[in-house]
């Protein structure tokens, strides 16, 4: 008989998650069926999308209920086996969320080779978030030779990816981060402009940046970054629209002028496409295109990624609130258990 230790959602969050919106609860595993395997959980990845799993408003996916153990993709060792398909040993890429132990059925998790990449790199620029900026760039951004592609969040696992891949396709990059640590990195990371999204001098900072417009806007975080962005997208402008992350945790709409006619106007006048996606959606059409040139990529230096590991699961709810404030830098990761 296994324990596990799980982070429970004991209430929906109110604005910026606190440590009363989790319980944290051990139970006793039972005996596995047949085609089930148990799970202990080495990395389990925090992601913006959970906030909104959080809250009861109606999105593209469920919510969780007051009491489930939080959702989240993890690698694990397999454990114990009563499945073909995995033996004791094995890593996996699974979605058993907050917690140190799981049994899933065999249809529930994805064999890793350990020896292909680091492990938490399967959350990160080889897993969801990578696949989210090469899909979303590529079939919506549609970034040509030489045009300027501007993303936010762009130390982040989605906006560091989106802005190499730019570069790899022979656009211009220019990453908006916040912070001077974070346009350090951008600049190692080969980005050709970057800018901190805090500084006073972003609006000009961006004009500089992109003296010839914008043609490609990945949309990450919205809000103040998106109003300076807005007028300098060019004629044909593509904006994929992956997420808001400035909104997540707002609990009333924005005070000011509505911006909607400016919006709508330049929507019309630049016949600018303005299109949102969840990356599932390209998931059967494009992951054999993501298999075959991330990997690649990363082994060629090509892309790099910065990543952030936390350990302990008891600072999953912490870490989880400091992202959403953009206290992370890089892909965030909890180390539940050694590997
Ligand atoms: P990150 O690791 O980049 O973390 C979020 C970052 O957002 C913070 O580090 C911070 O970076 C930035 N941020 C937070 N608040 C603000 C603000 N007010 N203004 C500007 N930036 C802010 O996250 P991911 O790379 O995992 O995700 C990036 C985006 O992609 C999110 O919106 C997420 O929801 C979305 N996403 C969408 C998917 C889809 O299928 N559509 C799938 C996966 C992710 P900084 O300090 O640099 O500002």
């Amino acid at each position: 008989m296994t324990d596990s230790t799980r982070i429970a959602l004991a209430s929906r969050p109110h604005g910026e998650p606190t440590a009363d919106d989790f319980r944290t609860e051990t139970r006793t595993l039972p005996a596995l069926a047949d085609g089930q395997v148990l799970l202990r959980t080495i990395y389990l990845s925090l992601d913006p999308y959970m906030r909104g799993r959080m809250s009861d408003a109606k999105s593209y996916a469920e919510p969780m209920e007051i009491g489930d153990t939080v959702v989240g993709g993890t690698v694990c060792e397999v454990m114990e086996s009563r499945s073909d398909r995995a033996q004791p040993g094995d890593i996996v890429l699974a979605y058993t969320g907050w917690q140190t132990h799981d049994i899933v059925s065999e249809r529930h998790f994805r064999v890793l080779d350990p020896d292909a990449a680091p492990l938490s790199a399967w959350l990160g620029v080889l897993g969801m978030p990578g696949f989210t900026a090469y899909a979303g760039l590529l079939k919506i951004g549609r970034p040509q030779p030489g045009e300027t592609v501007a993303v936010a969040a762009a130390t982040g696992p989605v906006g560091s990816a989106v802005g190499q891949i730019a570069r790899i396709k022979g656009a211009r990059a220019v990453g908006i981060a916040g912070g001077n640590q974070k346009v350090e990195w951008l600049r190692e990371a080969g980005f050709d402009a970057a800018l901190d999204h805090r500084s006073p001098s972003f609006a000009h900072d961006l004009a500089d940046a992109s003296e010839d417009g914008i043609d490609v806007y990945f949309e990450n975080v919205g809000g103040a970054v998106w109003n300076e962005v807005l007028p300098r997208l060019n004629k044909f402008a593509r904006v994929p629209v992956c997420g808001l992350v400035s909104q997540y945790n707002a609990t009333s709409a924005p005070t000011g002028p509505d911006l909607q006619p400016r919006l709508m106007s330049a929507v019309l006048t630049k016949s600018l496409l303005i299109r949102g996606f969840i990356q599932d959606e390209f998931w059967q059409e494009m992951r054999e295109d993501f298999f075959r040139d991330m990997p690649a990529w990363v082994r060629d230096g090509k892309i790099i990624y910065q990543e952030d590991i936390v350990d302990g699961l008891e600072n999953a709810p912490a870490a989880f609130a400091n992202m959403l404030r953009g206290g992370n830098f890089g892909k965030l990761v909890i180390r539940v258990g050694e590997e």
